[in-house]
Protein backbone atom coordinates (compact mmCIF):
# COMPACT_ATOMS: atom_id res chain seq x y z
CA UNK A 1 0.00 0.00 0.00
CA UNK A 2 2.47 2.66 -1.09
CA UNK A 3 1.70 6.03 -1.17
CA UNK A 4 1.46 7.46 -4.85
CA UNK A 5 0.74 11.42 -5.62
CA UNK A 6 -0.82 11.33 -9.22
CA UNK A 7 1.48 13.47 -11.59
CA UNK A 8 -1.15 15.12 -13.92
CA UNK A 9 -0.15 17.05 -16.74
CA UNK A 10 1.02 20.33 -14.60
CA UNK A 11 3.71 23.04 -14.91
CA UNK A 12 6.99 21.29 -14.84
CA UNK A 13 7.87 22.46 -11.27
CA UNK A 14 4.87 20.86 -9.95
CA UNK A 15 5.72 17.64 -11.47
CA UNK A 16 9.21 17.84 -10.71
CA UNK A 17 7.87 18.19 -7.26
CA UNK A 18 5.68 15.50 -7.19
CA UNK A 19 8.32 13.39 -8.51
CA UNK A 20 10.87 14.02 -5.70
CA UNK A 21 7.80 13.58 -3.11
CA UNK A 22 7.58 9.89 -4.36
CA UNK A 23 10.96 9.26 -4.23
CA UNK A 24 11.30 10.40 -0.83
CA UNK A 25 8.41 8.36 -0.08
CA UNK A 26 10.08 5.46 -1.19
CA UNK A 27 13.47 6.14 0.32
CA UNK A 28 11.60 6.61 3.82
CA UNK A 29 9.67 3.23 3.13
CA UNK A 30 12.89 1.28 2.28
CA UNK A 31 14.54 2.86 5.37
CA UNK A 32 11.46 1.31 7.39
CA UNK A 33 12.16 -2.12 6.18
CA UNK A 34 15.62 -2.00 7.01
CA UNK A 35 15.46 -1.16 10.36
CA UNK A 36 12.48 -3.72 10.73
CA UNK A 37 15.38 -6.41 9.73
CA UNK A 38 17.87 -5.33 11.58
CA UNK A 39 16.34 -5.18 14.71
CA UNK A 40 15.00 -8.71 14.11
CA UNK A 41 18.35 -9.68 12.88
CA UNK A 42 19.56 -8.02 16.34
CA UNK A 43 16.89 -10.00 18.28
CA UNK A 44 18.07 -13.35 16.66
CA UNK A 45 21.51 -13.18 17.47
CA UNK A 46 20.52 -12.47 20.85
CA UNK A 47 18.46 -15.13 21.85
CA UNK A 48 21.23 -17.92 20.79
CA UNK A 49 23.41 -17.21 23.61
CA UNK A 50 21.04 -16.12 25.78
CA UNK A 51 18.91 -19.91 25.19
CA UNK A 52 22.14 -20.84 25.76
CA UNK A 53 22.55 -19.41 29.25
CA UNK A 54 19.40 -20.43 30.10
CA UNK A 55 19.63 -24.06 29.10
CA UNK A 56 23.02 -24.26 31.45
CA UNK A 57 21.21 -22.00 34.40
CA UNK A 58 18.58 -25.19 34.25
CA UNK A 59 20.62 -28.01 34.28
CA UNK A 60 22.82 -26.72 36.93
CA UNK A 61 19.78 -26.07 38.83
CA UNK A 62 18.67 -29.88 38.46
CA UNK A 63 21.15 -31.65 37.94
CA UNK A 64 24.53 -29.63 40.12
CA UNK A 65 23.85 -31.39 43.58
CA UNK A 66 23.94 -35.12 42.18
CA UNK A 67 26.63 -34.49 39.70
CA UNK A 68 29.15 -31.95 40.93
CA UNK A 69 31.39 -32.68 37.75
CA UNK A 70 28.83 -30.78 35.31
CA UNK A 71 29.25 -27.28 37.28
CA UNK A 72 32.73 -26.28 35.81
CA UNK A 73 31.56 -27.03 32.07
CA UNK A 74 28.28 -25.43 32.60
CA UNK A 75 29.75 -21.87 34.52
CA UNK A 76 32.74 -22.42 31.18
CA UNK A 77 29.82 -22.55 28.63
CA UNK A 78 28.28 -19.56 30.93
CA UNK A 79 30.92 -17.47 30.66
CA UNK A 80 31.63 -17.78 26.86
CA UNK A 81 27.90 -17.11 26.13
CA UNK A 82 27.81 -14.18 28.36
CA UNK A 83 30.92 -12.70 26.42
CA UNK A 84 29.68 -13.19 23.05
CA UNK A 85 26.30 -11.15 24.02
CA UNK A 86 28.81 -8.67 25.40
CA UNK A 87 30.85 -8.25 22.30
CA UNK A 88 27.27 -7.93 19.95
CA UNK A 89 25.87 -5.56 22.70
CA UNK A 90 29.14 -3.77 22.44
CA UNK A 91 29.14 -3.34 18.38
CA UNK A 92 25.15 -2.73 18.40
CA UNK A 93 26.14 0.55 20.57
CA UNK A 94 29.01 1.71 18.49
CA UNK A 95 26.52 1.55 15.57
CA UNK A 96 24.00 3.14 16.85
CA UNK A 97 26.52 6.03 18.35
CA UNK A 98 28.16 5.91 14.85
CA UNK A 99 24.59 6.46 13.36
CA UNK A 100 24.40 10.23 15.06
CA UNK A 101 28.04 11.21 15.54
CA UNK A 102 29.84 13.84 13.68
CA UNK A 103 33.76 13.86 14.14
CA UNK A 104 36.42 16.76 13.92
CA UNK A 105 38.09 15.90 10.97
CA UNK A 106 41.74 17.56 11.87
CA UNK A 107 45.26 17.10 9.82
CA UNK A 108 46.48 13.15 11.05
CA UNK A 109 49.57 11.41 10.65
CA UNK A 110 48.20 8.22 9.17
CA UNK A 111 51.99 6.61 9.60
CA UNK A 112 51.41 7.03 12.90
CA UNK A 113 48.47 5.78 13.16
CA UNK A 114 49.12 2.69 11.52
CA UNK A 115 52.40 2.50 13.66
CA UNK A 116 50.48 2.81 17.00
CA UNK A 117 47.89 0.38 15.63
CA UNK A 118 50.63 -2.02 14.56
CA UNK A 119 52.57 -2.38 17.44
CA UNK A 120 49.18 -3.09 19.48
CA UNK A 121 48.07 -5.79 16.71
CA UNK A 122 51.45 -7.20 16.80
CA UNK A 123 50.85 -8.44 20.24
CA UNK A 124 47.62 -10.24 19.78
CA UNK A 125 47.92 -11.61 16.50
CA UNK A 126 49.54 -14.79 15.68
CA UNK A 127 50.57 -13.65 12.19
CA UNK A 128 53.34 -11.32 11.21
CA UNK A 129 52.89 -8.00 10.77
CA UNK A 130 54.53 -5.33 9.14
CA UNK A 131 53.90 -1.58 8.22
CA UNK A 132 55.28 -0.42 4.95
CA UNK A 133 54.92 2.78 2.89
CA UNK A 134 55.85 6.36 3.08
CA UNK A 135 57.55 8.01 5.88
CA UNK A 136 55.07 10.68 6.48
CA UNK A 137 50.98 10.92 5.07
CA UNK A 138 49.00 13.23 6.47
CA UNK A 139 45.53 12.94 5.58
CA UNK A 140 42.00 14.76 6.61
CA UNK A 141 40.38 12.89 9.41
CA UNK A 142 39.21 11.77 12.91
CA UNK A 143 42.48 9.46 14.43
CA UNK A 144 40.74 7.83 17.18
CA UNK A 145 38.21 6.26 14.54
CA UNK A 146 41.18 5.68 11.71
CA UNK A 147 42.97 3.41 14.70
CA UNK A 148 39.48 1.85 15.06
CA UNK A 149 38.92 1.20 11.47
CA UNK A 150 42.78 -0.32 11.51
CA UNK A 151 42.27 -2.75 14.13
CA UNK A 152 38.83 -3.90 12.93
CA UNK A 153 40.86 -4.88 9.12
CA UNK A 154 43.75 -6.08 11.15
CA UNK A 155 41.70 -8.19 13.25
CA UNK A 156 39.40 -9.69 10.24
CA UNK A 157 42.88 -10.27 8.23
CA UNK A 158 44.14 -12.37 11.08
CA UNK A 159 40.51 -14.17 11.91
CA UNK A 160 40.41 -15.32 7.99
CA UNK A 161 44.04 -16.24 7.44
CA UNK A 162 46.33 -19.01 8.80
CA UNK A 163 48.89 -18.52 11.69
CA UNK A 164 51.90 -18.30 9.79
CA UNK A 165 50.73 -16.24 6.58
CA UNK A 166 51.98 -12.42 7.01
CA UNK A 167 49.38 -9.33 7.14
CA UNK A 168 50.90 -6.13 5.58
CA UNK A 169 49.94 -2.12 6.35
CA UNK A 170 51.02 -0.09 3.66
CA UNK A 171 50.53 3.42 4.13
CA UNK A 172 51.05 5.64 0.79
CA UNK A 173 50.14 9.17 -0.98
CA UNK A 174 48.06 8.50 -4.15
CA UNK A 175 46.86 11.02 -6.72
CA UNK A 176 43.64 9.71 -5.59
CA UNK A 177 44.11 10.64 -1.97
CA UNK A 178 45.90 8.90 1.18
CA UNK A 179 45.83 5.66 1.32
CA UNK A 180 45.63 2.54 3.65
CA UNK A 181 45.66 -1.20 2.44
CA UNK A 182 45.80 -4.01 4.79
CA UNK A 183 46.48 -7.19 2.86
CA UNK A 184 46.43 -10.65 3.90
CA UNK A 185 46.91 -13.98 2.48
CA UNK A 186 43.99 -15.86 3.60
CA UNK A 187 40.38 -17.15 2.67
CA UNK A 188 39.95 -14.40 0.00
CA UNK A 189 35.73 -13.38 -0.55
CA UNK A 190 34.75 -13.82 -3.82
CA UNK A 191 33.52 -10.73 -6.34
CA UNK A 192 29.81 -11.44 -5.49
CA UNK A 193 30.51 -11.61 -1.62
CA UNK A 194 32.61 -8.34 -2.17
CA UNK A 195 29.69 -6.22 -2.61
CA UNK A 196 27.73 -7.47 1.02
CA UNK A 197 30.39 -7.90 4.25
CA UNK A 198 30.06 -4.45 4.63
CA UNK A 199 25.81 -4.99 5.29
CA UNK A 200 24.99 -5.13 9.00
CA UNK A 201 24.93 -8.99 10.01
CA UNK A 202 26.18 -10.31 6.49
CA UNK A 203 28.84 -13.23 7.09
CA UNK A 204 30.18 -14.96 4.31
CA UNK A 205 29.14 -18.93 4.45
CA UNK A 206 29.76 -19.46 8.03
CA UNK A 207 30.14 -23.39 7.25
CA UNK A 208 32.95 -22.71 5.69
CA UNK A 209 34.98 -21.70 9.13
CA UNK A 210 32.66 -22.81 11.49
CA UNK A 211 35.24 -21.99 14.33
CA UNK A 212 35.47 -18.74 13.48
CA UNK A 213 33.57 -16.45 15.80
CA UNK A 214 31.92 -13.61 14.64
CA UNK A 215 28.57 -11.28 14.64
CA UNK A 216 29.20 -9.96 10.88
CA UNK A 217 28.85 -6.13 12.70
CA UNK A 218 32.35 -5.27 12.08
CA UNK A 219 32.48 -4.23 8.52
CA UNK A 220 29.27 -2.35 8.92
CA UNK A 221 31.14 -0.41 11.71
CA UNK A 222 34.16 -0.11 9.52
CA UNK A 223 32.05 1.11 6.36
CA UNK A 224 29.86 4.36 8.94
CA UNK A 225 33.30 5.18 10.08
CA UNK A 226 34.95 5.93 7.06
CA UNK A 227 31.84 7.86 5.99
CA UNK A 228 32.30 9.47 8.92
CA UNK A 229 35.62 10.75 7.97
CA UNK A 230 34.33 11.05 4.41
CA UNK A 231 36.81 8.37 2.95
CA UNK A 232 36.13 5.29 0.79
CA UNK A 233 36.61 1.61 1.23
CA UNK A 234 37.19 -1.25 -1.41
CA UNK A 235 37.95 -4.80 -1.24
CA UNK A 236 40.52 -5.99 -3.89
CA UNK A 237 42.20 -9.79 -4.37
CA UNK A 238 45.34 -9.85 -3.09
CA UNK A 239 48.18 -11.95 -5.14
CA UNK A 240 49.11 -14.63 -4.99
CA UNK A 241 45.83 -14.83 -2.44
CA UNK A 242 43.85 -13.23 0.60
CA UNK A 243 42.46 -9.92 0.54
CA UNK A 244 43.71 -6.46 0.61
CA UNK A 245 40.98 -3.48 2.03
CA UNK A 246 41.65 -0.59 0.40
CA UNK A 247 40.82 2.81 2.85
CA UNK A 248 41.43 6.31 0.80
CA UNK A 249 41.31 9.24 2.86
CA UNK A 250 41.22 12.75 1.74
CA UNK A 251 43.75 15.08 1.57
CA UNK A 252 44.80 18.12 4.03
CA UNK A 253 43.63 20.85 1.71
CA UNK A 254 46.59 23.49 1.07
CA UNK A 255 44.65 26.05 3.77
CA UNK A 256 44.45 23.93 6.54
CA UNK A 257 48.49 23.66 6.22
CA UNK A 258 49.08 27.00 5.61
CA UNK A 259 47.47 27.55 9.47
CA UNK A 260 49.00 25.12 11.08
P1 LIG B 1 32.59 -10.96 11.46
O1 LIG B 1 32.22 -10.62 12.86
O2 LIG B 1 31.83 -12.11 10.90
O3 LIG B 1 34.07 -11.09 11.24
P2 LIG B 1 32.68 -8.59 9.71
O4 LIG B 1 31.58 -7.60 9.46
O5 LIG B 1 33.95 -8.07 10.27
O6 LIG B 1 32.03 -9.72 10.61
O7 LIG B 1 32.99 -9.31 8.33
C1 LIG B 1 31.92 -9.82 7.54
C2 LIG B 1 32.36 -11.07 6.81
O8 LIG B 1 33.31 -10.75 5.79
C3 LIG B 1 33.06 -12.09 7.69
O9 LIG B 1 32.14 -12.95 8.31
C4 LIG B 1 33.93 -12.84 6.69
O10 LIG B 1 33.17 -13.84 6.07
C5 LIG B 1 34.27 -11.78 5.64
N1 LIG B 1 35.61 -11.19 5.83
C6 LIG B 1 35.93 -10.03 6.45
N2 LIG B 1 37.25 -9.77 6.41
C7 LIG B 1 37.81 -10.80 5.73
C8 LIG B 1 39.15 -11.11 5.31
N3 LIG B 1 40.19 -10.31 5.60
N4 LIG B 1 39.33 -12.25 4.58
C9 LIG B 1 38.30 -13.06 4.27
N5 LIG B 1 37.01 -12.82 4.63
C10 LIG B 1 36.76 -11.70 5.34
Amino acid sequence: KKMALPVPAQPVEVQELATSFNELLQTVNDHAVQERQFTSNAAHELRTPIAAILTHVQLLKRRAAEHPEIVSQSIDYIGEESVRMKKLVDSLLTLSRADRAVLKLEPTDLVAAAQAVVTREAALIKQPLTLHGDPTVLALGDIESIEQILTALIDNAAKYSSATAPITVDVRSTPAGQRITVRDQGLGISDDQKAHVFERFYRVDTARTPEIAGTGLGLAIVAQLVNLNRGTISIKDNQPRGSQFVLTLPRVPQSEKISE
